[in-house]
């Protein structure tokens, strides 16, 4: 998938379920947006629902176990065709468990399945415990968490079994790799093992690894902007190869070539440890 249908796939995600919303938080414009949408749904990974609106439809792996009396999913996830927003009780939910729409349901609630049930994650996981519903999208793990617990995902045990998610994803060696995002309302994080990035854009964010679980990043502004972002990390990891040593820059705004200002850099904050 080329980045500008990778964008629009993030921007659904985060809600913006109209062409006009997505060309809206993306900046790009009606021709590309309208380009990436009909690749999309041609692949089957985005479907127009009755209503007109966009919804993300990934083919998921069959359950491994039941939903039992869990509805978090029906609470937390917006349901574009009902008109449901994110954190509140669908109408339609029975008491004690269960869909009164549920042979006519949107296409949207029958091709979830969360990754609890899919047999991901433990059962401390289990979402109507947890207060969180995690689930595989095409190139993120979402950790949709449920209003009324919004700093459920900062505690014990699941920040550390995130960042386990988080550090797998970001190594290309094991499988496809995916970016964890944690969604509390309108705030949103992406996680880099333990460290925490807010309010990450559209666009991705360059990285480059402090500790084995920590990280140095940077925001892009425009998929041009990550581009540059991405080729200065690599000349980063270039440099820490030859000498042992590289110094981070702080600006987001990187212009080649890349190598002698990092050099420079790296030269003074020697010679003032020294
Ligand atoms: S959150 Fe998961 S376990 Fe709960 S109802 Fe939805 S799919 Fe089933
Ligand atoms: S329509 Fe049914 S399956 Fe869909 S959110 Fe509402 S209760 Fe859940």
């Amino acid at each position: 998938m080329d980045q500008v249908a990778l964008v629009v796939v993030r921007a659904v995600e985060s809600g913006a379920t109209t062409t006009k919303g997505i060309i809206g938080v993306t900046g790009l414009s009606r021709l590309k947006v309208e380009r990436a949408l009909g690749a999309l749904e041609k692949q089957k990974l985005l479907f127009r629902e009755s209503q007109g609106s966009w919804a993300l439809g990934f083919p998921v792996a069959p359950p491994v176990r039941q939903c039992g009396s869990c509805t978090a999913c029906c609470k937390v996830l917006e349901v574009t065709d009902l008109g449901k927003p994110v954190n509140t009780v669908c109408n339609h939910i029975l008491s004690g468990g269960g869909c009164d729409i549920y042979d006519r349901r949107p296409r949207q609630c029958r091709s979830f399945s969360c990754g609890w049930l899919q047999g991901h994650l433990d059962d401390d996981w289990f979402p109507a415990t947890a207060g969180m519903v995690a689930h595989f999208g095409l190139d993120t793990l979402n950790v949709q968490v449920d209003i009324d617990a919004p700093d459920r995902w900062r505690e014990e045990p699941y920040f550390s079994k995130l960042c386990e998610l988080s550090l797998k994803g970001l190594r290309v060696s094991e499988g496809r790799p995916y970016a964890t995002l944690v969604i509390v309302g309108d705030d949103r994080y992406l996680l880099l093992g333990r460290t925490i990035v807010p309010d990450p854009t559209l666009f991705g964010t360059a990285f480059v690894p402090i500790t084995h679980d920590t990280f140095h990043y940077w925001k892009a502004k425009s998929l041009e902007n990550l581009r540059r972002l991405n080729d200065r990390v690599m000349e980063i990891q270039r440099i820490q190869q030859e000498f042992g040593y590289c110094a981070i820059p702080e600006d987001d705004e990187p212009t080649p070539p890349y190598r002698p200002a990092l050099l420079e850099n790296s030269k003074q904050l020697r010679a003032a440890r020294d």
